[in-house]
């Protein structure tokens, strides 16, 4: 048996490993996201039965282990120092001159590669597993990240064809899909927002939570190859090749540049290209490709010679701020938002930049009729960097007590940041609502976009996202551009979206703070929306993520007559009121939550953890009156003085292995 398991796990992992690559680093997948799920699941569920298996580099560590208590400080193998920039053509043609000069000749050539806007991480392999991932730091010593680092899937965790020991250099970074994701979903959490996503890559690294971590998205992209610091290869290229056949994800713009004007051409192609990339870049690295070229041209105090980052000047742009109108959005949080003077920068003509609410205007100090610098970055939406220059007869800006839309008073609760419209038969909000429940990722209702839900609203025909579900072809044909054809497709959309899951349909309620995740988390720990409806706050709190400001929400919401009559209708409508949480096999724990406290005398936390949910219980952090047992090691604290206090029964690892193996 022990060794069938073996056997097993070996080749789940192996399988997951090449699924990852595929996936994750080669951007073509195989496999849909179900299978690779299931094979996580099997292979999560078989190392929590067989703890003895557990391995370090397996790809079960990607979930995300324990949290700790801080990061531990290491010295870089040799140091991460930053490179000298250029910020223009003559800066470039400068760099270029001293190469010649110095080396004598113009036999060279360059590696160019795009300028990730991220943040450097060293990784070292051992014995082909990943050991240790170290952040830059001060470029002598850095953070080591090694469990967070582990869940980032483009990074590969086991290297078949590597040097006994080695080291990549890579930048990590978030995308701007999910950085603009984090910020919606942090939107809805009423936590602040990230600037950008270098930020929010940095921010993410180094949380304490590796689960956090995982769930964030990051992306790793390696672009040095090092043996006791020096590199391996005598070619930067050949370095880069290295990489990418060892799987790791290596910039696929790269390219080798026979001279100066080669790297200015390429420099000027990513320029005018930026926009088209899902990440954010901050400029092009350019490096001699030779290492005996490197050498001779050696180093300053603190940067090489051999390389330059040429710096892209910021997206900016100068104007007049006309205007500051306010929006109504789904949940009534009025948005200001500021109306420019038409300019364009690099490229595109930007009118409009969102302000976020009254506080930053305030941080800005920003007043109507003032010149203003703006700034677009990736497919974010343009923002106001700072005021320029005061207008003559520049207006201060004030919130409106009254909502713009429906005249109603407007409310700030305390410690919000945001103004609301509170009538719930606000148009604007409705507007919002309807177009943000037939959203893609939502309901997903194809052709239902903000122009059509705003005539809908307009002409009375939608009232609430429950009317949706009565509109006939019919009655949308004689709708200013419409027709048959198109409202066909439209009711064809409606009638697909009936299918939806429950998350979906609970997030495009427009609860306020239930979003996206929220929404997932609330659906698995409830299984139907007639058990949270059903669920008094304390009760809802059950669910991960969820404290008392959320439930606190859910609670009004769903205690307000008009969402129960909601409600009621979208289940006559026939959308998906049940859910089938991720299946967890065995279930001798089903129903239970256990508090793991203390050194236990094999498992470590995370696998202690796993083997309690992979038997269908659940793993808690804090021991309350729901605790079912609290499994207590060695120099137990705190948590088990609690548990005497509630006479929650307290057991060893021994009866929890026996609790967890009683099928
Ligand atoms: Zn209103």
């Amino acid at each position: 048996m022990g060794q069938d398991a073996a056997g097993r796990v070996e080749e789940l992992r192996d399988r997951i490993r090449y699924h990852e690559h595929r996936y994750y680093v080669l951007d073509a997948p195989e496999i849909g996201d179900a299978e690779y799920d299931a094979l996580m699941r099997e292979l999560l569920s078989l190392e929590a039965a067989h703890p003895e298996l557990a391995s370090p580099d397996s790809p079960a560590v990607r979930v995300g282990g324990a949290p700790r208590d801080g990061f531990v400080t290491v010295r870089h193998s040799a140091a991460m120092l930053s490179l000298d920039n250029a910020l223009n053509d003559g800066e470039l043609r400068e760099f270029d001159r001293r190469v010649r000069d110095l080396l004598g000749h113009s036999d060279y050539r360059y590696v160019a590669e795009l300028k990730l806007d991220g943040l450097s991480l060293a990784v070292r392999f051992r014995g082909g597993s990943l050991v240790q991932a170290i952040t830059r730091g001060d470029g002598e010593t850095g953070e080591d990240v090694t469990s967070n680092a582990r869940t980032i899937r483009s990074l590969p965790l086991r290297v078949a064809d590597g040097p006994p020991e080695f080291e990549v250099r890579g930048e990590v970074l978030m995308g701007n899909r999910a950085f603009a994701k984090l910020n919606a979903e942090r939107e809805a959490q009423g936590l602040p927002r990230y600037a950008n996503p270098r930020n929010s890559a940095a921010g993410s690294l180094r949380v304490l939570d590796p689960a956090t971590t995982a769930a964030r998205q990051l992306d790793f992209y390696a672009y040095l190859l090092l043996v006791n610091g020096e590199p391996l290869l005598d070619s930067h290229w050949a370095s880069l090749d290295r990489l990418a056949e060892m799987g790791f994800r290596v910039d696929p713009s790269r390219a080798a540049c026979a001279g100066l004007e080669d790297l200015q051409a390429f420099i000027e192609r990513w320029s005018a290209g930026r926009d088209s990339l899902a990440y954010e870049i901050d400029g092009v690295v350019a490096k001699i490709d030779s290492l005996a070229q490197q050498r001779r041209l050696g180093w300053t105090a603190k940067a090489p010679r051999w390389a330059i980052a040429f710096k892209y000047p910021p997206r900016q742009a100068e104007t007049l701020l006309e205007n500051i109108e306010v929006q109504v959005g789904r949940t009534g949080a009025l948005t200001p938002v500021a109306h420019l003077r038409p300019v364009a920068v690099s490229g595109v003509t930007v009118s409009r930049a969102s302000l976020h609410n009254e506080d930053e205007i305030e941080r800005l100090g920003l007043a109507i009729g003032d010149t203003v610098v703006i700034e677009r970055s990736g497919d974010v939406i343009p923002k106001v960097v700072r005021v320029k220059e005061h207008g003559d007869a520049r207006r201060r800006f004030r919130m409106p007590a009254q909502c713009p839309v429906c005249q109603e008073p407007v409310t700030r609760a305390e410690g919000e940041s945001a103004s609301r419209c509170i009538n719930p038969d606000c148009p604007a909000r409705l507007k919002e609502t309807v177009r943000y429940f037939a959203s893609r990722g939502v309901m997903d209702i194809d052709g239902m976009g903000e122009a059509l839900v705003s005539q809908l609203v307009d002409a009375g025909m939608v009232k609430s996202v429950a009317d949706i579900y009565e509109l006939k072809a019919e009655t949308l044909a004689p709708l200013e551009r419409m027709g048959e054809k198109s409202a066909r497709r439209i009711v064809e959309g409606i009638e697909a979206s009936r299918k939806q899951p429950l998350p979906r349909v609970l997030n495009g309620l427009g609860i306020p703070f239930v979003g996206e995740r929220t929404a997932k988390l609330l659906a698995d720990s409830f299984g139907s929306l007639d058990a949270i409806v059903g669920a008094s706050a304390d009760e809802l709190q059950r669910a991960d993520e969820v404290g008392p400001k959320v439930s606190g929400s859910i609670r009004a919401y769903f205690d307000n007559p008009r969402n129960q009559r909601l409600v009621e209708r979208l289940r006559e409508a026939g959308l998906r009121f049940t859910h089938d949480a991720p299946k967890r096999e065995g279930g001798p724990l089903k129903g239970m939550t256990l508090v793991v406290t203390g050194t236990l005398p094999t498992l470590g936390r995370d696998e202690a953890k796993a083997l309690i949910e992979a038997a269908g219980g659940k793993a808690s952090e804090s021991v309350s009156k729901k605790t079912s047992y609290v499994v207590a090691g060695e120099a137990a604290g705190s948590k088990l003085e609690k548990a005497r206090t509630l006479g929650i029964p307290v057991i060893d690892e021994a009866k929890l292995r026996e609790l967890a193996a009683d099928a």
